[in-house]
């Protein structure tokens, strides 16, 4: 792509202060700060699975990147350095150059607040995807994992559920929500809030943690393979909005709420012991923080209904490239 140089120094060269070479050679150079470990993990957005092709390009480029904060804030790490692959479609860069500029409106925006430096990336010719790599540092031996979570420990979760998921049905006409509804759940498929600084803090306190991206029971699964547990929650605990509570006579809302994902909220186990030491840290930012459940002995989830029988569903959660229907 002959315009490659140009959109890399219009739309995405910035000073890097924080590494010790950013964008402009074969590769970047970060300083490993003593007593720390890096976590570095990628996540790709591609046009057509993960967005629509009318997303508007700033809650794109701010999405693409709060996705990969929240894999930083689910090891507890903080985000440093990002790199950005991006794919753009020929059409795109001849005759919307607008997207671009608002892309990395939305992109810089969120890296900012969070001083996260953009040091390299590719860009080349093809369907749009964006793809990212993060790079956060973790004190070196404290970093949280999926494994760890132990029996009789809470099951929390931060925020509330299923709203992107709900909105998102709308928008594939699976479900019909009020104009009102669908202002107020947009903002959680688009713009997704990362806990970053929750899961910092979590590293004193939780055992084991994950973000939940493909949904609460996929993602707690997650947690209980690799720690080799169960686990039983209460669905009446599960945090969800009020919007979302309204429809959950509905078999898509609760599925939304257990299976739906793109929620990018927390999901912990922490000793009951810590119990007073988690409402004072939700009190402290300002988060939501709810109690859901309790990891057993065994394998797999429970669900329970108020009534406390147990709830079956069909779908726990999105897999790429499995068959659904
Ligand atoms: P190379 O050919 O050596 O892989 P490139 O020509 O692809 O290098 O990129 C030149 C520089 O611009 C490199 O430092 C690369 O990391 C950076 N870069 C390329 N695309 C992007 C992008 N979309 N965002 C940020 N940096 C980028
Ligand atoms: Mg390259």
């Amino acid at each position: 792509m002959n315009a490659e140089f140009d959109i890399i120094s219009r739309y995405f060269r910035r000073p890097a202060p924080n590494a010790v070479l950013g964008i402009g050679d074969d590769a970047a150079l970060i300083a490993v700060p003593a007593n720390n470990e890096l976590a570095i993990s990628t996540d790709a957005l591609v046009c057509g699975t993960h967005f629509f092709v009318d997303t508007d390009p700033y809650k794109l480029g701010y999405k693409s990147l709060a996705v990969n904060l929240s894999d930083m804030a689910a090891m507890g790490a903080t985000p440093r350095w990002v790199l950005l692959a991006l794919t753009l479609p020929d059409d795109l860069v001849k005759h919307q150059t607008s997207w671009l500029t608002e892309f990395s409106a939305g992109f810089f925006a969120l890296a900012d607040e969070y001083q996260v430096a953009l040091i390299g990336g590719d860009t080349t010719a093809g369907p749009l995807s964006v793809c990212i790599q993060i790079i956060g540092e973790v004190p070196a031996g404290k970093a949280l994992r999926r494994r760890g979570a132990q029996i009789g420990d809470d099951i929390w979760i931060s925020g509330h559920l299923g709203d992107a998921a709900l909105v998102l049905n709308h928008e594939l006409k699976k479900i019909s929500l009020a104009e009102d509804e669908i202002t107020q759940c947009l903002p959680a498929l688009l713009m997704p809030a990362a806990r970053v600084e929750l899961g910092q803090r979590l590293i004193e306190l939780a055992h084991s943690a994950i973000d939940i991206s493909d949904g609460l029971l996929a993602d707690l699964g997650h947690i209980l393979t690799a720690s080799e547990k169960s686990a039983c929650i209460a669905m009446d605990k599960i945090p969800c909005s009020a919007i979302l509570k309204k429809y959950l006579s509905m078999p898509l809302a609760t599925e939304c709420l257990l299976a739906g994902g793109d929620d990018y909220e927390l999901c912990f186990t922490a000793s009951p012991v810590n119990r007073n030491k988690v409402a004072s840290l939700a009190e402290e930012l300002d988060i939501h923080l709810t109690r859901i459940g309790e990891v057993c002995s065994g394998k797999g989830v429970i669900v329970k209904d108020g009534e406390g029988k147990i709830i079956t569903l069909e779908s726990s959660g999105y897999e790429h490239f499995s068959a659904r229907g």
